[in-house]
């Protein structure tokens, strides 16, 4: 080997007496003198070493100064985003939802009852019909959801005394949909008692050999429903995110006007963990007097207050006693903000910065919208926040609230701003999307959000382990094995990132391609 060259064997050790790192620490990214407010596409992280398998990763995480979570994730507080379906599927696999407050204080109180009180593998809201509805009926309910298990009570409702049960064997030779259904139902039912556990339930199932398995109280009145179909996939969450007595966390939104003080009574009184004040600018007075009457009144409940970009707006709320912060403004797929407000901060610069200062106080931050890809979740983690909180990405699935329609051959869900003219317009009387983007005296309503489409993302039973396998990747590639080791990282500026010119920005996409098709996860 010519002498000129070092002898390869101290590669490391040249790297270390010269004490030089390759990239720019989180620090020297964000220095905003120089570089101006990045978003996540700006950036990217160098990679590590990997020493162990992406399985290893583990991404515990809190997010607020109480709640801690197996996986950084959470659903944002959107009518088209998060009720009970996607709260309860959120819990289960790790993450938690944030039930919108675009309803009345009663409906969104029964929403942390039904997610608070869900029990795996209990269908806890199931389809009922009174016996005066029509086998039309169960066809119908068949075409929509797919299932026609149908439990019959007095008046069609769940928690009124059980008559019979529907069954695909009850309807199938049948032409004619006009028969009623009490004609048709089947009356000797085999039930179990509330509060049967699914093991004894699964077992009266398999010995009943029957198809459902009503639950009923002490009065006979159903409460839930357990399917066969169920006890034969796999029921086990080792992730599901719970709290005391193993029922699962739930999250909800609320204003900060003085009527909202008595839904979060009712919210916490259905069993609600955490409470989100939904601010699009969450430094204001009626905020820091929603928190100090929180602390006062509910003292178990932990706050999340928000949305911040600044550490200013940050520093009042800590000081106050929020438990959590929300970052983000005028980031979110939906939202306007940015272009017809004038405030706002690009996100990856918003969350660094507000993360950095929280991060003293040991008050978590979640990296609210703009989350478009598992990319995102990581560079918002990166910067500091403890877990992203997703809209546009979670809607669209099986769990989120609305009706799939066809689009030019294209399945879609209806997706929209909570600020869009059309969320406010939404039960003005008592919905709080209205009261977060619209005064009363104002003369005009200014729209802050949209309103949109977007494509089936199927289940989020598999887009979200997708995102989480992907985030372990990901992590894997930058050679850091917790979450908590990647704030540190970050913050000891072992973990480098690098700018991306636009040119960058270009090579990092899919280039060069007559067509294609992106497949996403299997
Ligand atoms: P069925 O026999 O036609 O009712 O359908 P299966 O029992 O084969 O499948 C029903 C699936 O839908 C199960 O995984 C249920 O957990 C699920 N499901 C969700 N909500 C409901 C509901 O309200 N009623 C019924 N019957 N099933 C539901
Ligand atoms: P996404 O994940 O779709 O990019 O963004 C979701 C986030 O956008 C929500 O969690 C919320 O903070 C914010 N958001 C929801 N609706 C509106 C709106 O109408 N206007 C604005 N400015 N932000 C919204």
């Amino acid at each position: 080997m010519s002498a000129e060259y070092l002898d390869p064997l101290t590669a490391l050790q040249v790297l270390e007496q010269e004490g030089k790192s390759d990239g720019l620490s989180a620090a020297e990214l964000q220095d905003n003198k120089i570089n101006g407010g990045t978003t996540y596409n700006d950036f990217l992280i160098l990679p590590g070493y990997i020493g162990f398998s992406a399985s290893a990763v583990t991404l515990d995480t809190r997010v607020t100064r109480r709640i801690s979570l197996k996986t950084p994730l959470m659903s944002s507080p959107m009518d088209t985003v998060t009720e009970t379906d996607m709260a309860i599927n959120m819990a289960l696999l790790g993450g938690i939802g944030i039930l919108h407050n675009n309803c009345s204080p009663e409906v969104q109180a029964a929403m942390v009852r039904t997610v608070k009180k869900y029990e795996n593998g209990f269908i806890p809201e199931p389809t009922v019909l009174a016996p005066t509805n029509t086998v039309q009926d169960v066809w119908d309910i068949k075409a929509k959801f797919g299932f026609c298990g149908i439990p019959i009570t007095e008046n069609g409702k769940l928690n009124s005394p059980l008559l019979g049960i529907v069954t695909a064997r009850d309807i199938q030779f049948l032409e004619d949909g006009t028969a009623s259904l009490s004609d048709v139902m089947s009356t000797d039912l085999v039930t179990a008692k509330a509060g049967v556990t699914l093991e004894q339930a699964n077992q009266i199932l398999r010995s009943s050999k029957k198809g459902k398995l009503p639950i009923v109280n002490d009065e006979g009145h159903l409460v839930s429903l357990l399917a066969r179909s169920d006890l034969l996939k796999n029921q086990s969450f080792p992730l599901a995110s719970k709290g005391k007595g193993k029922q699962l966390l739930v999250g909800a939104a609320v204003g900060t006007r003085e009527e909202d003080m008595k839904r979060v009574a009712l919210l916490v009184d259905a069993g609600l963990d955490v409470v989100v004040l939904d601010s699009s600018q969450g430094n204001s007075l009626y905020q820091i007097n929603m928190i100090h009457h929180i602390k006062k009144t509910h003292p178990n409940l932990e706050v999340i207050a928000g949305n911040v970009v600044t550490w200013e707006q940050a520093a009042r709320l800590i000081a106050a006693g929020a438990d959590g912060l929300r970052v983000g403004m005028g980031s979110g797929s939906i939202c306007i903000t940015q272009e017809v407000m004038a405030v706002g901060r690009p996100q990856a610069t918003a969350v660094y910065q507000v993360a950095n200062f929280a991060s003293r106080f040991g008050v978590p931050v979640i990296a609210d919208g703009g989350i478009q890809n598992i990319g995102h979740i990581t560079k918002a983690l990166a910067m500091g926040a403890s877990a992203v909180m997703m809209g546009g990405l979670l809607a669209g699935t099986h769990e989120s609230p609305g009706e799939y329609f066809y689009h030019e051959g294209q399945r879609l869900k209806k997706y929209r701003g909570m600020g869009s003219l059309d969320a406010m317009d939404q039960n003005k009387a008592d919905s709080g999307s209205q009261k977060r983007y619209y005064s009363e005296g104002d003369a005009v309503k200014v729209a802050q959000g949209v309103t949109g489409a977007v494509v089936d993302k199927g289940s989020i039973r598999k887009f979200v382990p997708y995102l989480v396998t992907g985030l372990q990747h990901s992590l894997q590639d930058i050679g850091i094995e917790s979450l908590e080791g990647f704030h540190t990282g970050v913050r000891e500026g072992i973990v480098r990132f690098e700018k991306r010119t636009p040119a960058a920005q270009l090579e990092g996409g899919i280039n060069g391609l007559h067509s294609y098709e992106k497949r996403l996860f299997s």
